[in-house]
């Protein structure tokens, strides 16, 4: 990463992919610029905040013209180093493990599964999406050899944490943890943890309880 895009606030910095998409796709058809008023409709982000997050970009809409397209889009495709592929790893070829396998990111051109792993000697050796899966007992070795710095995990919980340390030994520096498992990992590790069954849970909770022009704190 640049030293530009670490001065960005991480709240920001979440929302860079959403808009790296957006602009892509007004690129492809050809738009040249865009209003955070636009922006705003399409991405669901006040226009307010989008003003704000682009201003730390150094990229200041003028009034009645809007934003470059082409300058936010370079500019993102070299804070997110589209340019350069990020080497994924998923570990636990289970229903989930083997969904992720078969979409693999494809419309994320920065991003690519390229191994997978698991326990069981019938799924070893196998491909799914084209991507071989290897036995655990190999995880460091391939890691290695591959220099995956992203780990997917969708294994059991149970075995979560045990697999995420033999992991940050090596290479790997970030961690999409599906699993329920809170994971301790030391601090030059980063982990997004995406619980699926408490995010449909919040989300009927909400749906239940909160009525949708009521502000929710
Ligand atoms: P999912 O939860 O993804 O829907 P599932 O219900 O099919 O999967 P789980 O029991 O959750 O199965 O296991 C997910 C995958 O993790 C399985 O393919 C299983 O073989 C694998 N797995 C279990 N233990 C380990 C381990 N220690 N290391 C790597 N993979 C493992």
């Amino acid at each position: 990463m640049s030293n530009e895009s670490m001065k960005i606030p991480q709240a920001t910095a979440k929302r860079l992919p959403l808009y790296y998409r957006f602009l892509n796709s007004l690129h492809s058809s050809g738009k040249q610029r865009v209003s955070s008023a636009e922006l705003s409709e399409a991405v669901k982000v006040d226009s307010a905040t989008i003003r704000r997050d682009f201003s730390y970009f150094g990229a200041l809409g003028k009034k009645g013209y809007g934003y470059n397209v082409n300058y936010l889009l370079s500019f993102f495709r070299k804070t997110l180093d589209q340019d350069e592929l990020t080497k994924v790893a998923l570990i636990g070829v289970g229903n989930l493990g083997t969904a992720f396998l078969n979409y693999n990111f494809l419309k994320n051109n920065n991003t690519k599964i390229a191994v997978a792993f698991d326990v069981i000697e019938e799924k070893v050796g196998t491909k799914i999406g084209e991507v071989p899966v290897y036995h655990m007992d190999d995880l460091e070795e391939v890691i290695e050899k591959e220099d995956i710095q992203v780990a997917i995990l969708t294994v059991p919980a149970p075995v979560a944490q045990s697999i995420t340390d033999r992991m940050v030994q090596g290479s790997v520096r970030g961690i999409l943890n599906f699993t329920p498992a809170r994971l301790t990992v030391p601090s030059s590790i980063r982990v997004h943890h995406i619980d699926l069954a408490i995010e449909l849970q919040s989300l009927v909770y909400f749906l239940k309880h909160y009525s949708m022009d009521e502000e929710m704190v």
